[in-house]
């Protein structure tokens, strides 16, 4: 009676049980997780709930775990799986069998230890993260928010928009320049820049000073920016430290074939913690919401051995700042050209071409249009159609 267990307690996980079910599994489901909430959703964290707008963010009624005889064994990480003995070791000792294996364990966010572990300096990835900041920015008037990736463009925005003071710092040229690339990054600058924020690019922060708790930041080219709240946005890492010595192999994230099957027999993973193969070979984690539905479809397809193939699609994100939703469709990559064919100030939207063909479109603020190049993103049409539309 094991059935299927999985590790972490988060979107993946209840991804993944749902699919089981809707798929006619009818053994135990239990879901192990680190932390003492049941699974809950990430993206409000640096939104709505963030700016006290929302006060839940479970990803589903407790009647769902009920209805569906899924096990939630909840505030106790898992410490090791024993690949051969097919069993799963809890931290408080207790040991669990499984007939198959599901890893999704998430994401750990960076921190930088060398500036210190001030009072007021905060990360976000969980709720007891979003908690801890949103009642540090109840009192902040002046944040630094080191790092302009998502989390840290999104907590500028909703910081702003709880009336603090805020510096962006990013070492980059631009924020978001990693992802979209500079000239992307330079319009979504300019969102910020318009909504009062001070955007810092291409310097790092040298450190953090305070007493009691933070009272500035320095930055490397000799600034000093006072504050009383600072996030790190830097990054994170996958969860997956638990799994060392443990015959499943690892390398940034759990190392997975085009369906999700690790290197250890009857154990699979999924979402940000997984590093699935693509369709050219090349191992890709992704940290994004709807990837993860995509791949719980596609693992349970392979673990029932379901006859219909379920095919990826288009890769999609989005973040939300201020009232303006980004949204990316396809994979952008550093060398792209990219063409800005809208851009009225505020909202604009970009494609993306690699080798003459459309590959990926950024919007902000135009949804539509965000919708409608999806077909020729899929399809791989020719960016002079796209450009030139007859
Ligand atoms: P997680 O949601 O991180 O769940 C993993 C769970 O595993 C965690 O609860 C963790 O406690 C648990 N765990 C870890 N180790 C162990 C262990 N050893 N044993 C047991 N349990 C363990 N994506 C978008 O596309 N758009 C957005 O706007 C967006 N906003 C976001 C905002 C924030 C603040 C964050 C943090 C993420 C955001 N994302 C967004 C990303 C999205 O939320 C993630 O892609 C998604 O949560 C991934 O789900 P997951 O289940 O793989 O990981």
């Amino acid at each position: 009676m094991s059935g299927v267990l999985i590790v972490g307690a988060g979107l993946a996980a209840v991804r993944t049980a749902e699919q089981l079910r809707r798929n006619g599994f009818d053994d135990p489901i239990t879901i192990i997780g680190a932390e003492e909430h049941p699974p809950y959703d990430r993206p409000p964290l640096s939104k709505q709930m963030l700016r006290g707008e929302v006060d839940s963010v479970a990803l589903k009624p407790v009647e769902f775990y009920e209805d569906n005889q899924i096990a939630l064994r909840l505030g106790c990480p898992a410490r090791a799986v024993d690949v051969a003995g097919h069993t799963v070791e809890l931290a408080d000792g207790q040991v669990l069998g499984y007939d198959q294996l599901v890893i999704a364990t998430g994401l750990v966010p960076n921190r930088l230890p060398a500036l210190g572990d001030l009072a007021g300096i905060c990360v976000l990835r969980s709720l007891d993260d979003c908690v801890a900041l949103r009642d540090r920015a109840a009192t902040a008037r002046r944040a630094v928010v080191i790092g302009a990736g998502f989390i840290g463009c999104e907590v500028a925005a909703s910081l702003r928009g709880l009336g603090v003071q805020v510096t962006l710092v990013e070492p980059q040229p631009a924020p978001l320049a990693g992802v979209l690339g500079e000239r992307a990054g330079a319009l979504i600058a300019r969102l910020h820049h318009g909504e009062g924020v001070d955007v810092r690019t291409g310097v790092a922060v040298d450190a953090i000073s305070g007493g009691d708790g933070v009272e500035s930041v320095t930055l490397s080219d000799g600034s000093v920016i006072a504050a009383d709240l600072v996030v790190m946005g830097v990054g994170s890492r996958p969860a997956s430290d638990w799994l060392t010595g443990c015959d499943v192999d690892v390398a940034d994230g759990v190392v997975c074939d085009a369906v999700g099957r690790t290197s250890a027999p009857d154990v699979w993973a999924i979402g940000d913690v997984a590093s699935w193969r693509d369709a050219s070979g090349t191992q890709i984690r992704v940290e994004h919401w709807s990837n993860v539905a995509d791949q719980a479809r596609t693992l349970v397809a392979a673990m029932l051995n379901l006859e219909a193939m379920v095919s990826p699609g288009v890769p999609y994100f989005w973040s939300d700042q201020y009232e303006v939703k980004i949204q990316c469709l396809g994979r952008p990559r550093a060398g792209d050209t990219v063409h800005v064919v809208e851009d009225d100030g505020r909202r604009f939207l970009a494609y993306y071409e690699r080798d003459g063909v459309l590959v990926a479109v950024v919007g902000a603020g135009i949804p539509e249009k965000v919708r409608t190049a999806r077909a020729g993103i899929a399809a791989g049409v020719a960016i002079a159609d796209v450009l030139q539309p007859v």
